[in-house]
């Protein structure tokens, strides 16, 4: 039966429940207390990346995240590139956790393939040559450009569903059946969703707050347009990069590439920072990133923060164009073990809040998997 649905909350996480629960029939309306949106969804690298997810069920949810996104590419026309990725090894100890990666991927559900520097350079134009090992090859990464994503997925959901947005709409209050927008006129429904991103302070605080859910605020840069239709081609990660997704954990190797790391560059642990690179569609190249959390987070960016990044990029790529356009920072709020708080506070009223670095990659597995379950 066609129930009436509020969801909060324009991020991806929003958006995938709001497409999830319209495909379904059901009357689906979005509340989002800014302008547009305007937090972690817009501000990422843009890399839905199923190679970064744990083998099994966060592999598998990132699989299926990726067909949607590739759905919305046909139906909804966003520009979604099926782009791949390589993780570059500079060093002997990152050589060898890729190959002991690759050895034990194919029996755990990845695609991957080992590459020799001169197959790098022919998949990407900016590899660092010099003390380059061999890579890691993985064709189930995408590039969407999240701005434009999340400025067209309203407009799409809206017109194809009916969906309404209620923009400059805070909400302040729930309960089963009702939501209560700031101006105090309630809002009633059966189903609400909560995907209010990093807000852990405006709704379910008491849930929320001793949820054990961390802030992290992220720096990130991007380049001016390379000159020329330059093209970096897949996303680009380094050594460092493999320290921070689980999925290599389970390399015997990775212990010692850690403490190289550490004893090497400590700076780099302090801040959180590895790096990656992706291209928008009109040339520039997102760079990042780092990782400060809950009280070392201030309002100002850290300067040393960018020069670092930089620094670690410069070492494994090189681009036609270094000139900085941009620097930003973005916040989200992760757990250290849960993938997202997926709660029922109150009977119908639904929490999906804290998906970490990983909301362009899971949202629209775990919306479609949700509501599923809700059917
Ligand atoms: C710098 C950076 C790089 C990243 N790179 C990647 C990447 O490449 N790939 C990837 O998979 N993930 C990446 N992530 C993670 C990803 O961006 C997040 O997981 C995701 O955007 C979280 O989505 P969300 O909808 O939960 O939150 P948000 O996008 O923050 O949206 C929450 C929305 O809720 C609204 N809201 C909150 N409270 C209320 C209220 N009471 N009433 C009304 N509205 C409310 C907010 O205004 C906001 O618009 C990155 C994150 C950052 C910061």
């Amino acid at each position: 039966m066609a129930r009436q649905v509020g969801i909060v909350g324009a991020g991806i996480v929003g958006l995938a429940h709001a497409w999830s629960a319209a495909e379904r029939g059901h009357a689906v309306t979005v509340f989002e207390r800014s302008p547009r949106a305007s937090g972690a969804s817009i501000r990422n690298f843009g890399m839905i990346w199923p190679v970064g997810q744990s083998a099994g069920e966060r592999h598998q949810t990132a699989l299926r995240s990726r067909e949607r996104w590739l759905l919305l590419r046909d139906r909804a026309g966003l520009d979604v590139a099926s782009c791949g990725s390589i993780h570059l090894a500079h060093h002997e100890d990152e050589w060898q956790v890729l190959q002991e990666f690759s050895a034990r991927a194919p029996g755990l559900g990845f695609d991957c393939q080992l590459l020799s520097p001169a197959e790098i350079e022919r998949r990407t134009p900016a590899a660092q040559p010099v003390g380059l090992r061999g890579g890691l090859w993985s064709p189930t990464e995408l590039r969407v450009d999240p701005p434009a994503a999340l400025r067209a997925l309203p407009v799409w959901l809206a017109t194809t569903f009916g969906v309404k947005f209620e923009w400059n709409t805070s909400i302040v209050e729930t309960r089963s059946g009702g939501l209560k927008r700031a101006n105090g006129v309630w809002w009633q429904g059966d189903h609400v969703v909560l995907c209010s991103g990093a807000d852990l302070e405006s709704l379910f605080p008491e849930l929320l707050q001793p949820s054990g859910l961390r802030r992290c605020k992220l720096q990130m840069l991007k380049t001016a347009p390379q000159p020329g239709g330059w093209r970096l081609g897949p996303h680009l990660a380094g050594g460092l990069t493999l320290r921070h997704y689980p999925t290599f954990e389970m390399c015997p190797g990775l212990p010692a590439l850690r403490e190289r790391i550490a004893a090497e560059s400590p700076e780099l642990d302090q801040y959180g920072i590895h790096v990656m690179a992706s291209q928008s569609p009109s040339g520039e190249v997102i760079l990042g990133d780092s990782h400060e959390y809950d009280d070392a987070m201030e309002p100002f960016d850290k300067q040393c923060i960018d020069e670092l990044i930089l620094r670690e990029l410069r070492r494994i790529i090189h681009l036609p164009d270094w000139q900085i356009a941009a620097r930003w920072h973005g916040v989200y709020a992760k757990h250290p073990v849960r993938p997202i708080i997926a709660e029922e506070p109150q009977a119908g009223v639904f929490v999906r809040v804290g998906i970490g670095g990983t909301g362009m990659t899971l949202s629209l597995g775990m919306a479609e998997q949700d509501w599923e379950r809700w059917a």
